[in-house]
């Protein structure tokens, strides 16, 4: 089999143990296992330097959203290096894929949506919101309004407000965060919190945390509430049906911001262009990244409502930039990812079509005997791991239970990420379905090897 990479794996592991510090990991046990080697990406398949074929269920992270591969992006970027690779956009300047961008954001964003402020990142862009937020609030002569209304294990970055505003607690315990004005609520996480609470209470109790604190603070000093329409990281926590509706009443009553975090919702995730449409919200800003490029370059923005748009402009200049804000190439690959979408209606797709396909096999899922529960919205799906039905009791210890799920999977030739004991997945909209049922029977297969394992160390 052709392996499209220089050099054995081992080369690879003793160089990345010797050199590379990698994201959200544990540099001696990862060293000590040693890292997969990707090599290749071809529609929702990877290959690794030993040659595994391995299903991306999980679209990269959260965001190759077309699938791996497409020579339309490849040669929109290789044109647009070959024209300009690189120019800013602060003074007094623009380029083509600049403007063609945010151009073609308006076109998909929901009406009131007109304008966006580019970034690299997730992260950069909810540093964005942060500073834009309370600067909308000051231009309106209301500088007291500074506190941002954020929502425990929610995930928005990592960057230092990023995750400030995120409510990872371990994240917390590293480096001195959150910064101070910010305010966690709980969850709208009914598997975990629910306890005797139906759904529907759990989710109006949930979304009430934001009243009381909203009046707990004082109105005149709350600038904005932040939250993902499904958090991603935090597990795919899909609220109660009676969760949105209810928070929408407190923001309309209230005179504060919503922030609606796109990162993994936005261009498509949920089978609408934006999270906030499948749940009938207006938010006021839109952070997004991911599948803006479908993580084919880095390239992230702040989509800004006209409501906001309007105050920024009277605020004189906005003392905020990156280098990279509207990266040309980065830009033109954006344009021709959006182009892919819209034109091979991929939202629709994840609507209509491999959503509700792979939904119905994947809450079948919940019939295993290891699975408490299987949810999925769009394309993003989760199974709680359970040590016995139907009750929600966990099982003991850290989550090293999904862990070992988790590389079962791998080995099985299946990415599904797991977040303690919860399972997700969120594959690239272009699954067919015969793909699909591969990734259901090797889901399968994965809840049975674990299963098997539990039982004979006795954990079940
Ligand atoms: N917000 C959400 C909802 C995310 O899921 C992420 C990344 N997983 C981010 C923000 C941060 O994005 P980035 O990693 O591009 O900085």
């Amino acid at each position: 089999m052709l392996i499209h990479n220089a050099y054995p794996t081992e080369h690879y592991r003793a160089l990345d143990a010797a050199h590379h510090l990698h994201p959200f990991s544990d540099a001696r046990s990862l060293n000590a296992g040693g890292v997969r080697v990707i090599v290749k990406g071809e529609g929702v398949w990877l290959t690794d330097s030993d040659g595994n074929r391995i299903l991306d269920g999980m679209s990269g992270l959260w965001c190759v959203n077309i699938g791996h591969g497409r020579p339309e992006i490849a040669e929109a970027v290789q044109k647009q290096m070959a024209e300009i690779s690189y120019y800013n956009t602060f003074f007094k300047t623009t380029h083509p894929p600049a403007v063609e961008l945010a151009a073609l954001i308006a076109e998909v964003t929901p009406e009131g949506f007109n304008r966006v402020f580019f970034c690299g990142s997730g992260s950069e862009a909810n540093d964005t919101v942060l500073r834009m937020v309370r600067t909308y609030w000051a231009t309106l002569g209301k500088p007291d309004k500074q506190v941002i209304i954020a929502r425990r294990n929610a995930y928005h970055g990592s960057t230092v407000a990023g995750a400030s505003l995120g409510g990872m607690a371990p994240m917390h315990a590293q480096g001195g965060l959150p910064i101070p004005g910010i305010r966690h609520i709980g969850q709208p996480y009914w598997f975990d919190e629910g306890g005797e609470l139906t759904p529907a209470e759990f989710g109006l109790r949930a979304a009430r945390e934001l009243e009381a604190a909203i009046d707990e603070i004082g109105e005149d000093k709350v600038a904005a509430f932040i939250a993902e329409p499904i958090q991603g990281a935090g597990g795919v926590i899909i609220p109660p049906d009676t969760y949105w509706p209810e928070v929408a009443r407190i923001c309309r009553e209230r005179d504060i911001l919503f922030v609606s975090d796109e990162v993994i919702c936005g261009f498509g995730r949920l089978g609408s262009w934006f999270g906030a449409e499948r749940f009938g919200l207006k938010p006021d800003l839109m952070p997004v990244a991911k599948g803006l490029s479908s993580g084919y370059l880095p390239i992230g923005g702040v989509l800004v409502s006209d409501k906001v748009a309007g105050v920024i402009e009277d605020t004189g200049e906005f003392n905020h930039g990156f280098t990279y804000s509207a990266h040309p190439v980065c830009a033109a690959a954006a344009i021709a990812n959006l182009k892919i979408l819209r034109d091979e209606k991929l939202v629709e797709r994840v609507r209509d079509d491999i959503g509700p396909y792979l939904r119905e096999r994947w809450l079948k899922l919940a019939d295993h005997t290891l699975v408490g529960e299987a949810r999925m919205t769009g394309l993003m799906g989760a199974l709680e791991l359970v040590p016995a039905k139907p009750s929600h009791q966990r099982f003991v210890g850290d989550g090293s239970i999904g862990l070992r799920c988790r590389e079962h999977s791998f080995r099985n030739g299946l990415v599904m990420r797991h977040v303690h004991d919860t399972m997700v997945i969120a594959p690239p909209f272009v699954l067919t379905h015969e793909e699909a049922d591969e990734l259901i029977r090797l889901a399968a297969l994965t809840l049975d090897m674990t299963h098997a394992d539990l039982r004979r160390d006795g954990v079940m």
